[in-house]
C-alpha cells in the first residue's frame, strides 16, 4: 500500500490540500486564499470555479513540493466548509450563482418565517437545528427563487445541489463526465433537509423550502470503505485515486482530535468558533441553544451524535480590525498590539455581524463595541476582540455543560486563531480550565484523512489514532476567580447591548 493519504480541506478563507503518514504526521502542505465576495450587507458568496482552481493548484503545488505522485496517496479524504451552498448545471458543470456562504444572512427572512407559523418546530425535531439563515435549505430556496430556469433545471434533476464537499468530488471525479454526486451524513446534517433519525432526505423538509429531490446528492457515510469514487487521470492528482472519507470541516477537527468517546470535545478556532461535543449514539436536545448534528458514521456502524455550539464571528472578527479599520496589517499582528494593554480597560466588543450564533441565536443582533473613553486606544480594542472570542467560547462551554452534565476539565483547541498565544492565554483565563493544543494543528484535515486512511485499512481502528495524538502547548488559568467572574458579567452586559438592531 502507498505510504500517505491526503485531504483537501476547502475551508472559509482558504483551500489546503494535505498529506499524512502512518503517524499522523504532516508530510506536505500548501494553501490558497480565496476572494470574499460581499456584494451587500450581510451577504457573502464565493465563486465555486475559483474554489475548483485553488483546490486543484493547491493540490498540485503540494505533490510537487513534497516530491510526490498519485501512487503514493493510498486514498483521499475531503473537508469542507458547511452549509455554503452551491447549485450548478450537471451537463455543463457551470454554476448558476455564486456559492451562498454559511455567515450569508439574506435568508433571514425565509428563516424568520419558518419559525412564526409553526414549521421551526419540526425542523428542531427533524434536524436537531433551529430555523436560521446559516443553514444550507433557505439558500438553495433563494437560488431556486431568484436565478431565472433553475427551478425547472432542478426538477430535471439537471441543476443539482451540494456544499462545497460535493461540489468538489463531482469535479474530481470528472465532473461533467460522469463526475459523482454525493455527500456524506455530517454534511447533510447542516442543511436542515435531512432527518437525523432515518439519516435520508426528508419529503416534509423538502417540501418546506420547495427543494426537488433529483437535485440532492447521495447521503453516504463519513468514511466508506465503498469509496465515492477515484479522481480522474486527467485531474490535479494525474491519476486515479480512491475517495473514502467526507466530514464537514468541524466534524472533521472533532476526529482529527480524536474524540471518539462520549464526553470528549474539541473547540476550532477559525472564521468563527465551533465547539464539538460527541454524545455517542444518542441523540441528546439543547435546552441551552446548541445544535445537535451527526459527528461522524464509520462505515455501517451507528452514526455518533455531537452536540454543537457555533460561533459565526471570531477570525473573521480579526479579519475585520486588518481589512476593514486597517489597525493591524496581519491577523498575527494582533497579539503584539493587544499586548501593548494589560487589559481592555473595559471595553467589549461584540461581533455579532451575522446576529449572533449559539448560545443566543439572535439574527436580529448587530455587532457593537461598548465601554469607551478618550482613554482607549487601538491597542484595547485588539485586546477586546481577542476577549470576544474566548468569551463567546466561554457562553458556548456554559451551554455544553448545562446541557450535558458534563464538566470540561481541560479544553482541546486548534485553529488558525490558536497560533495567537495570548489568545489561548485569555481563554484559559476567561473559562478557568486548561487550554491544549495538539501538534497537528491542522486537525480538519487530519480528520479527513483519517476518515479516509480508516476506510482503506491504512488505519487499524481509532485506538491506533489515538496514540497519534500529542501536546504541543499548554495554557493554565492565571486569572482570580473573582476577576473572572467580573469579566464575563460584563460581557453579558454588553451581548444584550446588540439585540434588535435589525429586524428580520
Ligand atoms: P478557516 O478554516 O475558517 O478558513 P483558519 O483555521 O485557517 O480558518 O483560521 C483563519 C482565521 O484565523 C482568520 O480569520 C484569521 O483572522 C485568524 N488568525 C490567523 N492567525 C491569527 C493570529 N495569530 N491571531 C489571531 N487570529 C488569527
Amino acid at each position: 500500500m502507498s505510504d500517505f493519504v491526503g485531504a483537501v480541506d476547502q475551508g472559509t478563507t482558504s483551500t489546503r490540500f494535505m498529506i499524512f503518514d502512518h503517524e499522523g504526521t504532516e508530510i506536505g502542505k500548501y494553501q490558497l486564499e480565496h476572494r470574499q465576495i460581499l456584494p451587500r450587507a450581510g451577504w457573502v458568496e464565493h465563486d465555486p470555479a475559483e474554489l475548483w482552481a485553488k483546490t486543484g493548484a493547491a493540490i498540485q503545488t503540494t505533490l510537487r513540493l513534497a516530491g510526490l505522485t498519485d501512487r503514493d496517496l493510498a486514498a483521499l479524504g475531503l473537508t469542507n466548509q458547511r452549509e455554503t451552498t452551491v447549485v450548478w448545471n450537471r451537463r455543463t458543470g457551470r454554476p448558476y450563482y455564486n456559492a451562498i456562504v454559511w455567515q450569508d444572512t439574506r435568508t433571514d427572512r425565509i428563516a424568520a418565517a419558518l419559525e412564526r407559523d409553526g414549521r421551526g418546530e419540526v425542523i428542531r425535531r427533524k434536524t436537531g437545528l433551529r430555523p436560521e439563515a446559516y443553514f444550507s435549505g433557505g439558500k438553495i430556496q433563494w437560488i431556486l427563487e431568484n436565478v431565472p430556469g433553475v427551478r425547472e433545471a432542478a426538477e430535471r434533476g439537471e441543476a443539482v445541489f451540494g456544499n462545497t464537499d460535493t461540489w468538489i468530488l463531482w469535479n474530481l471525479t470528472g465532473g461533467a463526465d460522469g463526475g459523482v454526486h454525493v455527500t456524506d451524513v455530517t454534511n447533510a446534517s447542516r442543511t436542515m433537509l435531512m432527518d437525523l433519525e432515518t439519516l435520508d432526505w426528508d419529503d416534509e423538509l423538502l417540501s418546506f423550502f420547495g427543494v426537488p429531490r433529483p437535485m440532492l446528492p447521495r447521503i453516504r457515510p463519513s468514511s466508506d470503505p465503498a469509496g465515492y469514487g477515484a479522481t480522474v487521470a486527467d485531474g490535479p492528482l494525474g491519476g486515479e485515486v480512491p475517495i473514502n472519507g467526507i466530514l464537514g470541516d468541524q466534524q472533521a477537527a472533532t476526529v482529527g482530535q480524536v474524540c471518539f468517546a462520549p464526553g470528549e470535545a474539541k473547540n476550532t478556532y477559525g472564521t468563527g468558533n465551533f465547539m464539538l461535543l460527541n454524545t455517542g449514539t444518542d441523540l441528546v436536545r439543547s435546552g441551552s441553544g446548541l445544535l445537535t448534528t451527526v459527528a461522524y458514521r464509520f462505515g455501517e456502524q451507528p452514526p455518533v451524535f455531537a452536540l454543537e455550539g457555533s460561533i459565526a464571528v471570531t477570525g473573521s472578527a480579526v479579519q475585520w480590525l486588518r481589512d476593514q479599520l486597517h489597525l493591524i496589517s496581519s491577523a498575527p499582528q494582533s497579539e503584539a498590539l493587544a499586548r501593548q494593554v494589560s487589559d481592555s480597560g473595559g471595553v467589549y466588543f461584540v461581533p455579532a455581524f451575522s446576529g449572533l450564533f449559539a448560545p443566543y441565536w439572535r439574527g436580529d443582533a448587530r455587532g457593537a463595541i461598548v465601554g469607551l473613553s478618550r482613554f482607549h486606544t487601538d491597542a484595547h480594542l485588539a485586546r477586546a476582540t481577542l476577549e470576544a472570542i474566548c468569551y463567546q467560547s466561554r457562553d458556548v462551554v456554559e451551554a455544553m455543560q448545562a446541557d450535558s452534565g458534563v464538566v470540561l476539565d481541560e479544553l482541546k483547541v486548534d485553529g488558525g486563531v490558536t497560533a495567537n498565544d495570548l489568545c489561548m492565554q485569555l481563554q484559559a483565563d476567561i473559562l478557568g480550565v486548561p487550554v491544549s493544543r495538539p501538534v497537528v494543528a491542522e486537525t480538519t484535515a487530519l480528520g479527513a484523512a483519517y476518515a479516509a486512511g480508516l476506510a482503506v485499512g491504512f488505519w487499524r481502528d481509532v485506538e491506533e489514532l489515538r496514540a497519534h495524538w500529542a501536546e504541543d502547548r499548554r495554557w493554565e488559568p492565571t486569572w482570580s476567580e473573582e476577576r473572572r467572574e467580573e469579566g464575563y458579567a460584563g460581557w453579558k452586559k454588553a451581548v444584550t447591548r446588540t439585540f434588535d438592531w435589525a429586524t428580520t
